[in-house]
């Protein structure tokens, strides 16, 4: 178990680190555009793209020249963060480089010291903009099978509706709930519980819980406990929306033949008993089901 979450927080810390860098790349492109419209004085270094591209045709130390060149160059203009505020050149200068929060801090605390005129923010989290986040581990819930990420429907509908007021009574919700493999290469899946007001227009899809785990849930009832209590709960008591009340309902529950089968607890839909409305047995030839619909079989019992 404690090797599973291991894995999990690395995968966690991979997709922090890819999403990094690939801002880092974002915020290293627009300084270049934002540099590009005024050419420095014409040095040998001044049509980069030209320059680099015969260097690569010379030799390999040609090009470890050219590359400190372009650094040199990014580096050095006198107005590196252009027009942005002291407080966004900060951001981008701490993004680009890469910094920690303990020395953002640190510096910040010194800038406010020097220049308290400037009203910097005393936290790097708020300079950073960082999603005040509780603590993960309070959100993760290890379920058989995996863990368990719960946001709620209610907090979703509270996080959308903050800035206003939907003019509907009430919510009349689409759910959805799919397994879908993270990797080709490893048995690592996601079951997602989605939800979309069906009655409100234009309210995208939110994400009210995710299921981690090397493979299905293994106890549908551990999965879908949190949720069906607190649709429960919605149900008798509403949700209350800037003090007013809305009542909330489900309207359907979206799933593919797999997915279905596993959140009502019945045999998936290539097993022998796989017909949800009758009672009907299938026949195995080879590695195909087939089930004789000549005869008239009993209706299955409701569950
Ligand atoms: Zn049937």
């Amino acid at each position: 178990m404690a090797s599973n979450q291991d894995k999990k927080s690395g995968l966690m810390s991979h997709a922090i680190a890819r999403l990094y860098k690939q801002r880092l790349e974002e915020v290293e492109r627009e300084l270049l555009l934002a540099q590009q419209p005024e050419p420095p004085t014409v040095d040998d270094a001044a049509p980069l793209s030209e320059s680099e591209e015969e260097n690569t045709t010379d030799a390999s130390s040609g090009e470890d020249t050219d590359v400190e060149d372009i650094q040199v160059e990014v580096e050095m203009p006198d107005h590196p963060y252009g027009d942005l505020s002291c407080e966004d050149g900060l951001r981008m200068w701490a993004l680009q480089t890469g910094q920690t929060h303990r020395s953002l801090n640190l510096l910040l605390g010194h800038l406010r010291h020097h220049f308290p005129q400037t009203k910097l923010p005393r936290d790097a989290r708020t300079l950073m903009n960082t999603p005040a986040s509780r603590a993960p581990e309070t959100a993760l819930t290890p379920i058989a099978g995996g863990q368990l990420w719960y946001q709620g429907v209610e907090k979703c509908l509270l996080s959308y509706f903050r800035d206003c007021q939907p003019t509907q009574e009430g919510f009349e919700l689409n759910i959805f709930v799919d397994g879908l493999p993270l990797y080709k290469s490893s048995r690592t899946q996601f079951w997602p519980i989605l939800m979309q007001a069906h009655n409100v227009p234009h309210t995208p899809v939110m994400t009210v819980a995710i299921f981690c785990g090397e493979s299905n849930p293994l106890f549908v009832k551990e999965f879908l406990q949190p949720f069906v209590d607190e649709m429960n709960r919605l149900y008798v008591t509403g949700l209350t929306i800037k003090s007013r009340s809305y009542w909330v309902e489900a309207r359907a529950i979206i799933a593919d033949a797999p997915a279905r089968a596993f959140i009502k607890g019945v045999k998936s839909h290539n097993a022998y008993s796989a017909c949800m409305k009758c009672t009907i047995v299938g026949e195995l030839d080879g590695h195909r089901m087939y089930f004789r619909y000549a005869e008239q079989c009993p209706l299955a019992s409701k569950p």
